[in-house]
């Protein structure tokens, strides 16, 4: 572009425009990170198909940018694991859901557990220390392993040297792993033989497409099949409609998670909600 002074200056590349949104993203985070502002955290009830009691919550992270307004994590998180700064927001994440629900378990009645599913990035699972992280984040805000449960995409097993270790020590903490996503990723089912997997959760894209579609069934099914043969438990995502309910339990999944049981939502109104349910 031609500037006053009659010098021509290199219009930015496509590139150049998304590695300095990505800088001006990472540092907002960080900055986020150390004030505390514009983070938090929401939880979306999983629930028994049976019945629709509560058996737990996804923590998923949200962030206002100061002048960007909400941003989807969608749209966030990718850069954190590009950038790295991922290592600090998970453990903020895991902090602050970890201590979140060691209070509320403490409202509910003794044999009712409440598992808490925190998502842990890919990238986690090369960092070194990662499970002394976990563990000492978890026993610091007072939770039990019982109540944790890890989830990792198929991505995370692309790297099985690194990943099985680690989640065979989380495991052998008494924490559950569950794969996330599940169908949508490339890697061996062979791997879920060698790993301590504990919950599979269908990925929602298979879930919206199953009324009337006989493939998606199959998919659907074909998932619950190898979860019973392997023991593993299974949790059905993005479940919005009845007919998707009932199709799915009819399957076999007994849990669900998805806008038709409820949205996520914040800290308030979950503790709003246990303190009615508590009274009851
Ligand atoms: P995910 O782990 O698969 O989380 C489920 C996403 O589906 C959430 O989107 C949730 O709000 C949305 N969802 C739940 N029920 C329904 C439904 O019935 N219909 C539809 N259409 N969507 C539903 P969200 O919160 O925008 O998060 C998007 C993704 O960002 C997550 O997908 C996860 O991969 C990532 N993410 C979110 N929080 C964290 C975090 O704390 N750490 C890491 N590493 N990743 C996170
Ligand atoms: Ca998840
Ligand atoms: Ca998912
Ligand atoms: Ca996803």
């Amino acid at each position: 572009c031609h500037r006053p002074g009659g010098e021509y200056v290199e219009e930015p590349s496509e590139a150049d425009i998304a590695a300095s949104n990505a800088a001006a993203l990472e540092r907002d985070l960080r900055v986020a990170l150390t004030t505390g502002r514009g983070l938090s955290v929401v939880y979306q009830p999983i629930v028994l198909l049976e019945d629709r009691s509560l058996w737990g919550f996804e923590a998923l992270v949200r962030w206002t940018h100061p002048t960007r307004g909400p941003m989807s994590p969608a749209e966030f998180v990718p850069v954190a694991e590009r950038t790295g700064v991922i290592h600090e927001l998970g453990r903020w994440v895991l902090d602050t859901a970890c201590r979140q629900v060691a209070l509320w378990q403490q409202w509910v009645p003794e044999d009712q557990r409440l598992s808490l599913s925190v998502n842990l990035s890919a990238r986690d699972l090369d960092q070194p220390g990662i499970t002394d992280v976990v563990l000492q984040t978890m026993t610091a805000a007072g939770l039990d392993a019982e109540n944790l449960v890890i989830e990792v995409t198929e991505s995370a097993l692309v790297d099985p040297e690194l990943a099985i270790p680690a989640l065979g020590r989380l495991s052998a903490a008494g924490i559950r792993i569950a794969i996330d996503d599940f169908g949508t990723g490339y890697s061996s089912l062979q791997y879920l033989t060698q790993m301590p997997v504990d919950i599979l959760k269908l990925d929602r894209s298979f879930v919206s497409r199953l009324n009337g579609t006989p493939q998606y069934a199959a998919i659907a099914e074909a998932v619950v099949r190898l979860s019973q043969t392997l023991r593993f438990s299974t949790v059905a995502e993005g479940v919005e409609t009845e007919a998707q309910a009932a199709e799915l339990a009819a399957l076999g999944y007994r849990k669900g998670q998805g806008y038709l049981f409820s949205k996520p939502l914040t800290a308030d109104e979950i503790g709003g909600f246990l303190q009615v349910e508590g009274r009851e």
